[in-house]
This record gives C-alpha cells, structure tokens and sequence, in this order.
C-alpha cells in the first residue's frame, strides 16, 4: 500500500506516476471501513487507473462532540482491509493541520436550499464542514471521479450541487448501499452498537420498505404520521426526522406528483448512536 499523510508527498506522487489520460478514481471516507466502503473502492478500482482512498474523520461536520470524540478510529485494521482489496489503493490519511492549517473552521457554502432540509435541520453546520473537506479533498487529489454513496444521499447531492457551481472538473458517481445480512444500512457508527441493537434496528430498513409500499396509494403526511407513530412505543428508538421529500430538490412531498421523484429518509437514534437510511419510493 502507498501510504501519504501528507499533501505535500501525495501530491508529488500522484504526479510522477499520472500521464495525459490516466484516470485517478477517488473514495473519501472517515476510515472504521466496512463492505460499503470496499464496494465504492472496488467500483472505482474497475473505472480508473489509480485509485486514491482518503481516511479523515472531518472535525468541522460534527455538530455534536460526543459524536467526533467516540466516532471509530481503526487505521491500522482500514489498511489490512485495503491491502487485502488492492494493495495498489493509494491511502490519503492526512492530520487536521495537513487539511486545515492551523484554522479548523469550514467555509460558508449556497448549496441552493440542499442544505436546509433534513441532515441539514437537525446537525447545523454540518454540511458546510462537509462542503469545506470535500472541495479541499477535490484540489489535492484532482480526481477524474469520485465515488460517494446513496446511503448519504442528501450528502451526495449536495457534493453534486458543488461540482455544478464551482469549475472542479470530476464526475460525481452515486453508489448503491451496502447492507448487513438483516439489512440494516452498513455504517461504521454500527459498530457502537450492541449485537442486540444491532439486530433489532433491522426495523429501521423493515419500515423503510412497508412505507414504500404504503405510498403506492397513500399521501406522504399519512404515511410519515404512520412511521412516526410505529416508532412511538418502541423505547429502543428515537426518530429524529422521517421525511418523504423530491429527490432532485429533497424539499418535501407536500402532494404527490407523478413525474418527480421521490425517496425516504429516516435518522434515528439506537441507545444515543445516531444512524440514517434511505429508501428510493418510485
Ligand atoms: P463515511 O466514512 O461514513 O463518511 O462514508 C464514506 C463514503 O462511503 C460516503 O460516500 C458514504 O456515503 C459511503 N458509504 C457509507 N456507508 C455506506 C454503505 N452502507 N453503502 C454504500 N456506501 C456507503
């Protein structure tokens, strides 16, 4: 594995072995790898000549402390996984001050209202760290595509939204979620979880896809009333949004039209563990 914790040797790097028309395809995650990050890897190890892997777990799109401070570090294990995958993965795992020189504060981003629905509401702040990491990842890596997956739709959108407005020259490619056995959302937040919890929150995707069937002939209001509510007595879990809202605009379904596009997002939290899905409903 080429490993690089710093900007100043990737990027030296990645220019001596670049020619003309080789492609760099790039992953960014937060490392605690699971299958869903593999699947990215491996889809970007198909389409391109490099692939370039970055490990950082973003301090600015943390609204909550607790949260960053207990968020897995595993790097040692993420390198075996990768070396494992492809020991011809090249990993990016820079230090804050690498990233963020000295002033650890994202940017203010217009996103066009993306970023005031949903993930956006409830963690402020957050997808302007997002906005900030991501465009920063973007400059050093000069990637010809980037792989993010659906499971972070609002996330993939936005970074979608940010590649329009600015003249970063990279394909942005959405990628289905990877799910555990029981189906629950890969993420590597599961890992805080019992194996008890980790069970029982195969309710989560359980009452994505009853809720998908619903709407087949129910208004949004009725069914998000009817997740709210089957959540409701359950005290393992506390629902934090269940929204049915446009995909192109995630602004939410007020009356259903049939030529847009719409999908279902949930956040919930298992024993203070914040987890999110998503399910496509036409
Ligand atoms: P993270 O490390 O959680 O920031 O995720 C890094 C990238 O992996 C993001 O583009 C995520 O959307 C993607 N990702 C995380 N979990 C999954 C999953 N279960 N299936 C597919 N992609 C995922």
């Amino acid at each position: 594995m080429h490993i690089f914790y710093g900007k100043a040797p990737l990027t030296a790097y990645l220019k001596s072995i670049k020619t003309t028309n080789s492609s760099i395809g790039f992953v960014p995650t937060m490392g605690a790898l699971h299958q869903g990050h593999l699947a990215l890897m491996k889809k970007s190890l198909l389409e391109n000549d490099f692939t370039v892997v970055s490990i950082f777990v973003n301090p600015t799109q943390f609204n909550n402390p607790e949260d960053l401070a207990k968020y897995p570090r595993t790097l040692d294990a993420d390198v075996e996984k990768m070396t494992a995958l492809n020991p011809e993965i090249i990993l990016y795992a820079p230090t804050v001050d690498d990233i963020y020189e000295g002033e650890t504060v994202s940017k203010s981003f217009d996103f066009d209202g993306l970023e005031n629905q949903m993930e956006g509401k409830f963690r402020p702040g957050h997808f302007n760290g997002v906005g900030t990491i991501v465009k920063r990842l973007f400059e050093i890596v000069e990637p010809t595509n980037a792989y993010f997956g659906e499971k972070d739709f609002q996330q993939l959108q936005i970074v979608k939204k940010m590649v329009s407005k600015t003249n970063l020259k990279v394909n942005v490619i959405g990628c289905p979620i990877f799910r555990e056995a029981n189906n629950l959302a890969m993420s590597s937040r599961n890992e805080r979880l019992s194996t008890e919890e980790r069970e029982k929150a195969a309710i989560i995707f359980q009452t994505l896809t009853v809720a998908k069937e619903k709407f087949k002939t129910k208004s949004a209001k009725w069914v998000t009333e009817w997740v709210q509510k089957s959540f409701e007595n359950n005290p393992l879990f506390d629902l934090e949004y269940f929204v049915i809202a446009d995909e192109a605009t995630l602004l939410p379904c007020s009356t259903k039209n049939k030529n847009k596009k719409y999908r279902a997002f949930i956040a919930i939290f298992v024993n203070n563990i914040r987890l999110i899905d998503t399910i496509s409903l036409n």
